[in-house]
């Protein structure tokens, strides 16, 4: 990474999209990426550790992080919170990793207010009835758990052309090249390089 300070990449999309396994071949295939781990009060999957998947809290620890100011954004997600800790966030964009939170519609658009440099990427499975199939294949989850993510995906739908890029998310290998190439494009953009700009033009000045 030749920047000084990293990228924040705002990944969405339903749930069911495939999004989690997404990032993990993403951070393993390449370097140079943090994986900002949310807080949420949703209780842990099976396989699921705390601090690595989540941090699992209980509803009033949730509350007290809230308080204190600790996260950049929560948002409310079919009966839990969920939030993103401030502090891992700014500490890895300062030391050049580009960040990539993996969050739902409300935070995104928070999080990207305050960070307008972010990049936003919105994955889906190529059409609702593979959506369909992802979530009951998973088998974790209550049919009416399950439900409440179909109805809730068709809310994202309406917001997901507000997002700067789409991923159709069909062969994962495919899917995690063009997220990196998605990302190693946004290092070129002027706004991300606003040092080496300001140092040019002063060199060339004198
Ligand atoms: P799940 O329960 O399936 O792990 O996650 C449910 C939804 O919450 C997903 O859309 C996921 O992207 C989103 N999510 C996870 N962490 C956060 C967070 O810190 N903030 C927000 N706003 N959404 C999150």
């Amino acid at each position: 990474m030749n920047d000084a300070t990293g990228i924040l990449v705002i990944v969405s999309g339903f749930s069911g999209a495939g999004k989690g396994t997404l990032m993990h071949e993403l951070l393993s295939r390449y370097e140079g990426y943090a994986l900002s781990v949310s807080a949420t009060t949703r209780r842990p999957r099976e396989g699921e550790v705390d601090g690595r998947d989540y941090f699992f809290l209980d509803r009033e620890e949730f509350e007290h992080m809230i308080s204190e100011h600790a996260f950049i954004e929560y948002a409310r997600y079919v009966e839990n919170y969920y939030g993103t800790p401030r502090k891992y966030v700014e500490d890895q964009l300062a030391s050049g990793r580009d960040v990539i939170l993996e969050i739902e519609v409300q935070g995104a658009m928070i999080v990207k207010r305050q960070y307008p440099d972010a990049i936003t990427v919105f994955v889906t499975p190529p059409s609702a009835a593979e959506l369909r199939r992802r979530l009951e294949e998973r088998r974790t989850e209550s049919a009416e758990v399950i439900a409440g993510r179909l109805k809730r995906a068709g809310e994202e739908a309406e917001l997901m052309n507000k997002y700067d890029y789409l991923l159709i998310n069909d062969d994962l290998q495919e899917s995690t090249k063009k997220l990196h190439d998605i990302i190693a494009n946004a290092h070129a953009r002027m706004s991300a390089n606003e040092e080496f700009v300001a140092r040019i033009q002063k060199e060339l000045r004198t």
